[in-house]
């Protein structure tokens, strides 16, 4: 029952575009503290996942210039690419989005990594901020 129970929304992860993953990825599990969780690569990205208390820091470097994430770090370099939230109620807060004006990427949930529904929406109606939701 606890694990149907609402949760609230929370951030679930950040995704972070680099182009050295290897290069970066001891500073946060060995400097910042950070455990490493397997994540299976997608997008034409390979990830690498810490786990940041209940939050997670998602390492996304390109496999390929024409991936979303090579086409990100050619146009803006290295950086925060998204931020995912958790939410109770994924419908829910699509619709509400809509309503309040937001420019969605994907009208109708589909599945992500873990096989977890997702949608995204539109960095231009969120000041520049790419944002993942993603079912508890
Ligand atoms: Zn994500």
């Amino acid at each position: 029952m606890a694990e149907t129970a609402p949760r609230g929304t929370r951030i679930d992860h950040i995704g972070i575009a680099v182009s050295d993953l290897d290069g970066l990825f001891p500073f946060y599990r060995d400097v910042l503290g950070l455990t490493e969780i397997p994540l299976d690569d997608a997008d034409g990205a390979r990830i690498a996942g810490l786990a940041a208390g209940e939050s997670k820091v998602e390492l996304l470097e390109a496999m390929t210039p024409d991936s979303p994430i090579g086409k990100f770090v050619a146009k803006r370099g290295p950086g925060i690419h998204h931020v995912c939230f958790a939410v109770d109620d994924l419908e829910g807060t699509l619709a509400r989005a809509k309503a309040a004006g937001i420019r969605l990427i994907d009208e109708v949930p589909r599945l992500g990594a873990e096989g977890k529904r997702i949608a995204f929406l539109h960095p231009a109606s969120t000041a520049g901020v790419l944002i993942e939701l993603s079912e508890h």
